[in-house]
């Protein structure tokens, strides 16, 4: 491999999980570590009942709110477990003891996890799969078939393992909308109030493992069952601020680092849309100008702004890709493990002259070996 500075080696991160985060934070991060400004003890030695902690949470939760346009009719909560013990707690509040199935999107590998996990709890419904077309593409309204009764619509915004995005909000403003928005969330603008529930681990988009965000409307809140283990039921973590016991402090301070970045240097949703959407069109530009060398997974309607998916001719050529790509600094390129191919992700933290160079790359790998 050339020889490349940590922070070069950084910036060329396509990981698609944990995700590249942006270097100002990492150097925030690493004087943290040590010892966080105006509090003096390393991050990773405060209580979670010191009065900082409790203004990290409060400013968090302002943040969030304000970036996502949302009045104090939602609450927004820290939990631990990743966004599959979301998989489990939503249907455990929301649908254990209904006599009405609730629906869902089948619409990838993530909503295919999420399946099961809410039959265990209740009757499910599958509004619309794309299993048969092999998760090419996303659902138009007309395929959908909603039902007025469920108690909600479950979906996922960002099919990370295909590259399939909404580009839309989906389902019946008078059924509850919950979204699963783990590897888009805080990545463009929405209209996030037609949620009732959306929930996003940290680790895709906005931080490290270790915490999951849970922004949920209050009036939902009121109607969940209360019968389920304290730590999975959300009341009780509402009522206790999130600090119902130890919560990953550092991964929590790291998000409230990224929010502000955010907030202060990248334009907040519309700056971070615009240069999201822009690092997306040079890479699916250097995709559609290879004549078919490089097959882009999903339908061009619903590409994905934050996971670029393809293949290559063959799978000699795909490790002579890999490889290549790999001395020269890019790294994380690899396809999940259950569809294979190549998978760039292009989250919030990477910057727009690594998608540029990324491109430059591809363009010149396919003109060697078309
Ligand atoms: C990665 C991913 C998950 C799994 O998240 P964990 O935090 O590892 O449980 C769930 N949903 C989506 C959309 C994902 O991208």
């Amino acid at each position: 491999m050339k020889m490349l500075t940590p922070n070069q080696l950084n910036s060329l991160n396509f990981s698609g999980g944990p995700g590249a985060l942006p270097e100002t934070v990492l150097d925030q991060v690493r004087e943290a570590i040590v010892s966080v400004p105006d509090v003096g003890l390393s991050i990773l030695g405060i209580s979670h009942r010191s009065d900082w902690f409790a203004s990290v949470v409060a400013e968090l939760e302002t943040n969030i709110r304000v970036l996502l346009g949302l009045d104090k009719g939602y609450r927004v909560l820290f939990l631990q477990g990743g966004a599959t013990q979301q998989f489990s707690m939503v249907p455990m509040n929301l649908l254990r003891g209904s006599p009405v199935a609730a629906q869902y999107l089948h619409t990838g590998y993530w909503s295919g996890k999420a399946l099961p996990e809410a039959r265990r709890e209740g009757p499910v419904q599958v509004a619309w799969s794309g299993e048969a077309s092999g998760f090419s593409h996303l659902p138009t309204d007309a395929e959908l078939a909603l039902d007025a009764d469920a108690p909600y619509l479950h979906y996922i915004s960002n099919e990370t393992v295909e590259g399939l995005q909404f580009h839309r909000v989906v389902g019946r403003d008078d059924v509850p909308r919950i979204c699963d928005m783990s590897s888009d969330f805080l990545s463009r603008p929405g209209e996030f109030d037609r949620f009732s529930l959306i929930y996003a681990h940290a680790q895709k988009n906005i931080g490290p493992a270790g915490v999951t965000v849970v922004v949920l409307r209050d009036e939902l809140l009121q109607k969940m069952r209360g019968d389920v283990p304290t730590f999975l039921d959300y009341r009780a973590q509402a009522d206790a601020n999130s600090v119902l016991n130890t919560p990953p402090v550092f991964a929590i301070y790291v998000i409230l680092l990224v929010t502000r970045w955010l907030r202060d240097e990248a334009g907040g949703l519309p700056g971070i849309a615009a240069k999201n959407a822009k690092k997306a069109e040079v890479l699916y530009k250097a995709l559609d100008a290879s004549r078919g060398f490089y097959r882009g997974r999903a339908a061009a309607a619903d590409r994905s702004l934050m996971n670029v998916v393809f293949t290559l001719p063959g799978s000699d050529v795909e490790q002579r890709f890999l490889d290549e790509a790999a001395d020269a600094g890019f790294s994380g390129l690899n396809g999940h493990r259950s569809v294979g191919g190549i998978r760039a992700s292009i989250y919030n933290g990477l910057e727009l002259s690594a998608a540029e160079m990324f491109a430059n790359f591809m363009d010149d790998f396919a003109r060697r070996n078309r």
